[in-house]
């Protein structure tokens, strides 16, 4: 709900919040902080508070680092962990501003706000459900994460085989306290892996409960000894995490689900096919964001419910694109390529600039694909124009410079900090001499 400074300055006395935390994240979605105590509240809300934006990474060059935080009032949350007799921490989640007041263009939230801006002009706000997997590992006796995953269930398991289930219980009523509306949890197909599903929302707090959900869920698990990984393939040969991304247009003259039509044999709209071909036609283009790391394209592989052929279907989940079963005001897309190491900000802005792409230059559905997809072969791939998602962070990153997407969508500053950083990336592990290099290659030549 909207927050306003009554109803903040209300929470703060009532918890007796003593420190604020003022956040956003840098290029790669990583959560930064600093903290004030709350005798500030006033300079905070006027966007007083200065920070060294040549310390944050993929910001700006030390010759004009002073950036300020404009916190959003909505995104106010007491810290559920934090909360003691007569004590209690808070924080906000902030825009980031330069000197003049204007918004810092390598602010990953920035980027997004610009996109829903762009898409509101069009008369469009976009819901946003993002489904964020992660696995939970054994830490050793210093508190560093091992390999050692801390259950050996599987999909849909309870107790005793389950271990997470009081640690996601703990996750669920601190989000819970902090605002979400969780929907559903359990663990995932994997051994140690586990899901928490909370509300869709607009598109930008969408991003920003993401990031919220996954600095609680890091923090909970700590305080059970154990380590909680966003990292997208933890263990090769096992399904990994992804974060699919539920996406739709509500029209905002309408005042209606833009991608419903009850008309249509599959009750999609004109705008929904469109939406689709958008994605289907730029998703090459922007994989490097939302699959940004080199362990991504380990995920992206046949067998493990993770795409990696470009196509659509119905249902069908070996399809990039799903269109979940729900009509009606919950008509939504399913986008299943992103895992939960992407910047949900920059992630978000890119698919739906990709899906209104789609819906402004009345773009063309390929057909419905419901066969399963991993069986084919690569005649019948090739015969029936099914293209496969880049196979590693180099190739998606080169589709990345090639397309025109992520400069439009991102803006220069980020587009060029985002492939310089990932550029280096690449470069530091193609030069680096692999364990597996050794065992396969040190002996036997
Ligand atoms: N873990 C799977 C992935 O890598 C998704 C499983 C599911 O459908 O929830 O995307
Ligand atoms: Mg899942
Ligand atoms: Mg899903």
């Amino acid at each position: 709900q909207a927050e306003t400074l009554e109803s903040i300055k209300e929470v703060i006395k009532e918890k007796s919040v003593e420190l604020l935390h003022l956040q956003f994240v840098d290029i790669e979605g990583i959560l930064k902080h600093v903290t004030v105590t709350v005798e500030q509240l006033e300079q905070v809300v006027d966007g007083k508070i200065m920070f060294d934006g040549s310390s944050i990474k993929g910001f700006s060059p030390i010759n004009k680092s002073d950036l300020y935080l404009q916190p959003d009032l909505n995104t106010f949350a007491v810290l559920p962990w934090s909360v003691e007799e007569g004590y209690s921490e808070a924080r906000f989640i902030c825009s980031v501003k330069t000197p003049t007041g204007d918004d810092f263009e390598g602010d990953p939230r920035n980027v997004l706000k610009k996109t829903v801006e762009k898409a509101a002009d069009q008369g469009y706000s976009i819901s946003v459900g993002p489904e964020l997997e992660f696995f939970l590992f054994e830490t050793d006796e210093l508190g560093r994460p091992t390999q050692q995953t801390q259950d050996f269930a599987g999909y849909f398991e309870p107790s005793p085989h389950d271990n997470g289930e009081k640690v996601r219980l703990e996750i669920y009523r601190a989000l819970k306290q902090m605002g979400f509306t969780i929907e559903a949890s359990h663990h995932e197909v994997a051994r140690g892996q586990h899901e928490i599903n909370f509300k869709y929302n607009n598109a930008l707090s969408a991003a920003d409960l993401a990031t919220t959900y996954k600095w609680v869920v890091k923090t909970i698990a700590k305080k059970f000894g154990l380590h909680a990984t966003f990292m997208p393939k933890p263990i090769a040969g096992e399904n990994g995490s992804g974060m699919h991304v539920n996406i739709s247009l509500f029209d905002n003259e309408k005042q209606a689900n833009a991608f419903y039509d009850e008309t249509d044999s599959r009750q999609l709209s004109e705008k929904a096919y469109q939406f689709i071909a958008g994605l289907i036609k730029n998703v090459k283009n922007f994989v490097a964001v939302t699959n940004p790391l080199i362990n991504s394209y380990k995920r992206l592989v046949p067998g493990y419910e993770a795409p990696c052929y470009i196509a659509w279907s119905a249902s069908n989940r070996s399809a990039l694109i799903r269109i979940p079963a729900t009509r009606g005001a919950g008509t939504r897309v399913e986008i299943r390529c992103p895992d939960p190491s992407a910047n949900p900000y920059l992630a978000f802005a890119l698919i739906a600039s990709a899906g209104l792409d789609g819906v402004n230059n009345k773009l063309v559905t390929p057909e419905e694909v419901t066969d399963d997809i991993f069986s084919m072969t690569s005649e019948e791939l090739k015969m029936r124009e099914i293209d496969h998602l880049p196979s590693s962070l180099e190739f998606a990153l080169n589709a990345f410079e090639e397309g025109d997407i992520g400069k439009a969508t991102l803006g220069e500053h980020v587009f060029g900090e985002y492939v310089e950083l990932k550029r280096k990336e690449w470069d530091s592990f193609r030069t680096t001499v692999h364990g597996w290099e050794l065992e396969s290659y040190h002996t036997k030549f």
